[in-house]
């Protein structure tokens, strides 16, 4: 029988005061996986822009967040790297506002085996358009990726909201497939700590293909994970992606991706990453489990109200995170080392931290 991974490691320990040292002498991003208080901030496998990029890294890396998972593009890990440097020396300042003192985020990257929604970008030709449409697509497009001459490729993440709204069917889906050997080379570098492969029920030759490339560096990882959507197979799937990853150098996480890119449109889009997550840990998977897909500020309460929050290493949060805090962004991604920042700053880290602490402020995982 294989026990999960929290459980040897509490078994491995007798006692809470014992526990608490070991902790002491990990990575803080790792502590919170032991302790159930994860926060990954999604900033969107397809996003790449820039200033955006940077602005997030900032906001959430003062506010508390464990991890940044970004696009596997070299000028996105530049640009989150740069702004780590600005974390750095803000992390005095934020101290003194009453922020908790704590390490820099683990950098994640993620990479797809396949057609993915997480890796596709929305096109269309807008010399085709009428000019009387009402451009619905505009509308309900979240980042303001629309714009009268199309589509601004390095805003749209994907989230398909403007596929379907389209009278006319104007705007397509590009699917893009992420290069790992690019990726290899950064995890070399020491560039990144992290990797999420996107996977989905009927990959296992082109997963199969993918772990091929990351395996002989994924020994200098901190954390690889594996998101998945749900399905009736999802379980026996994971098994299988588990034997074959298997035996890892690195902690493990299953990302039970419920509603992928919704957490900004309703409190109940949450439910589906809730259900999916219970399924995971009612199999007893070796590894962490974390949420993501529909997460949100209601995420949280609705754990503990079904008493899984002690179960749960921790939430990612992508569209909702970026939402709360898109307002207080503008101005921010011109910041540079030895600058005072503006007050939208702390305005913007007041907003996320709020939505860290709502994982964070809970007891010792009891796993
Ligand atoms: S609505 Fe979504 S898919 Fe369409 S352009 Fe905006 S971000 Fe891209
Ligand atoms: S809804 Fe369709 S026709 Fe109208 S502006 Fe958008 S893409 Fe063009």
């Amino acid at each position: 029988m294989i026990i999960p991974l929290q459980k040897q490691i509490t078994k491995a320990t007798h006692n809470t005061s014992k526990l608490m040292q070991r902790m002491e002498v990990l990575a803080q991003p790792l502590q919170s996986l032991l302790m159930g208080k994860w926060f990954k901030l999604i900033c969107g496998a397809s996003f790449q822009d820039l200033a955006v990029i940077k602005s997030l890294t900032l906001v959430y890396s003062l506010a508390g967040a464990d991890c940044l998972d970004v696009a596997a593009d070299l000028a996105v890990i530049e640009t989150v790297r740069e702004s780590m440097e600005l974390v750095k020396s803000l992390t005095d300042q934020a101290q003194k506002k009453g922020y908790p003192r704590q390490g820099l985020p683990w950098l994640m990257v993620s990479l797809n085996d396949g057609e993915d929604p997480h890796f596709r970008k929305a096109s269309f030709n807008a010399q085709n358009c009428p000019p009387d449409c009402p451009r619905p697509c505009q509308n309900i497009c979240p980042v303001d990726a629309i714009k009268p001459q199309g589509v601004l490729k390095e805003k749209c993440y994907g989230c398909g909201r403007c596929l379907s709204i389209c009278p006319l069917q104007l705007i397509q889906a590009d699917s893009h497939q992420t290069n790992p050997e690019m990726i290899c080379s950064e995890i070399t570098k020491g560039h990144i700590q992290a990797i999420e492969i996107h996977t989905q029920v009927g990959h296992q030759d082109q997963f199969a293909t993918l772990w091929e490339k990351i395996k002989p560096y994924h020994g200098s990882l901190e954390l690889l994970a594996i998101s998945c959507p749900e399905h009736p197979q999802s379980i026996p799937y994971l098994e299988h992606i588990y034997h074959l990853i298997s035996p890892l150098k690195c902690p493990l996480l299953w990302q039970t991706d419920g509603r992928p890119m919704s957490g900004d449109i309703g409190k109940g889009t949450t439910h589906a990453a809730i259900r999916y997550a219970q399924k995971v840990l009612n199999a007893e998977l070796p590894g962490y489990v974390q949420l993501a897909g529909g997460t949100n500020d209601y995420t949280v309460s609705k754990l503990e109200s079904l008493g899984l929050r002690q179960k749960i290493a921790g939430v990612a949060y992508g569209s909702y995170a970026r939402s709360i805090i898109g307002p207080l962004l503008s101005g921010l991604e011109t910041l540079s080392l030895g600058q005072s920042p503006p007050e939208s700053l702390w305005s913007a880290v007041n907003r996320a931290y709020h939505l860290v602490a709502e994982i964070k402020n809970t007891g010792l995982k009891n796993n």
